[in-house]
């Protein structure tokens, strides 16, 4: 797991140094800086950014999905979060693109009594964390953002989540690698075997499953884009996520006009959009922001989130293959983990020495016979099985 040795062969001289299979966000970004290191990478995928992140809504949200029992995760989230003003400004630098990236900031809100108890329960145990969260009193609340219904009891502000645009990140991402040096074939991979390099990243986000058996699963997202008439930005600029009678939502504005609304959580792997689901988002989307009603619903779609059982990403060398690294199970989180997973995994891939914040996510946590210290969540426990302070899956927003 060394970057390029002095090579003696015309073999050895062909071979690539690093095979990334997958070219989503993760695959990508873990591509470019490999190839900006002067490694030889070469990345395998038939259709590039057609995984998760062409539906991803791009919240960069360490601070609002910092949930009970996770606090690795949130670390890891808090230091890719961190990363990103850099990367997104080297990205841009690299190739000139437009990536939609905003620091206006997330407000957290609840529509009812009931919304905001559970909600406050949450902003409580961010604050014990330390995590940069205000409540807001409705004036305040309303002051940050006017196009709130008057309904919507509270809210707090998360002034350090953010946001990107998936689909202009991939594009970005894609030139970059290839500039650096990267080449990309657009083939699938169907066994590890057809891959030839000195040290293999399977970044396949869902499909990682196939190749490795790692337990990666697909968790559904039905998510829904909206559009402001007239072409004017929509009538808010923070993220807006919450409680609206116990449903939970978000919402991304856009500048050019557009507004994510997402998203449902649903343990299955089919991407058929539903008319329950699609009701359920309008309604809460509207209850929350009355404006909504009047605008433009342009596309409702369905993608696959590579789920892992503690709802952390899988980072490192496949157990008894030092030569397979793993960089998948993103889950709710890909995008803003973009920076983290590929400096880390192109440091591992340069050095052979993993850096300290990968322990928590190695492959092996799931063996039965791992030490039970190492699982992201802390307790080594499956999310939500044993913790009865813990907000379920379905209450999740991304
Ligand atoms: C509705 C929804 C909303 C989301 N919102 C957010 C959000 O707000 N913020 C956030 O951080 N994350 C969000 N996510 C999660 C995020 O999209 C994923 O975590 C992220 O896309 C994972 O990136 P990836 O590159 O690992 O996988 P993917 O984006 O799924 O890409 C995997 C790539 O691997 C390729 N591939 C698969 N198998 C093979 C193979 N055998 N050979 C070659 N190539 C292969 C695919 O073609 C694809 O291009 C959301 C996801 C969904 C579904």
């Amino acid at each position: 797991m060394t970057g390029r040795s002095p090579s003696t062969s015309s073999d050895d001289r062909a071979r690539p140094d690093v095979a990334v299979v997958g070219a989503g966000p993760i695959g990508l970004a873990v591509a470019w800086r490999c190839a900006a290191r002067g490694l030889r990478v070469v990345v395998h995928d038939p259709a590039s950014g057609s995984g998760a992140s062409a539906v991803a809504a791009g919240m960069l949200s360490p601070v609002a999905e910092a949930y009970f029992g996770e606090r690795q995760l949130t670390a890891l989230l808090l230091a890719s979060a961190a990363l990103w003003p850099t990367f997104a400004a080297e990205l841009t630098e690299a190739t000139g693109a437009e990536l939609g990236y905003r620091t206006d900031g997330t407000l957290m809100v609840g529509l009812t009594g009931d919304d905001l108890a559970e909600a406050r329960r949450l902003w409580a145990y961010q604050q014990e964390l330390g995590l940069p969260v205000t409540p807001l009193r409705p004036t305040e609340l309303r002051d940050h953002e006017p196009a709130l219904a008057p309904r919507v009891r509270g809210g707090a502000l998360a002034p350090t989540d953010h946001q990107v645009d998936p689909r202009l990140l991939v594009p970005a991402l894609r030139t970059a690698a290839r500039r650096a040096g990267a080449v990309l074939v657009p083939q699938p991979v169907r066994h590890l075997s057809e891959v030839d390099a000195r040290v293999t990243v399977v970044a396949a986000g869902c499909g990682a499953a196939a190749l490795t058996g790692l337990p990666v699963r697909p968790v559904k997202g039905q998510i829904l884009r909206l559009r402001a008439p007239g072409g004017v930005a929509p009538g808010f600029r923070h993220v807006i996520r919450g409680y609206a009678d116990g449903e939970p939502v978000y919402l991304v504005p856009r500048a050019d006009g557009e507004v994510v609304l997402g998203a449902t959580v649903e343990e299955r792997s089919d991407t058929t959009v539903t008319a329950g689901a699609v009701q359920r988002l309008l309604r809460a989307g509207v209850d929350l922001l009355p404006e909504l009603a009047e605008y433009d619903l342009v596309e409702a779609v369905a993608g696959l989130r590579p789920g892992t059982p503690d709802n952390a990403p899988i980072l490192g060398p496949l157990p008894g293959r030092p030569d397979v690294l793993a960089a998948t199970g993103h889950h709710r989180h890909g995008i803003v983990l973009t920076p983290v997973t590929a400096d880390l995994i192109a440091g591992l891939v340069t050095t052979g020495v993993p850096d300290p914040l990968l322990a928590p996510f190695r492959p092996d946590r799931f063996d039965s016979d791992a030490p039970a210290s190492v699982g992201a969540a802390g307790s080594g426990a499956p999310a939500g099985a044993d913790r009865p302070d813990s907000t379920m899956e379905e209450d999740r927003w991304s």
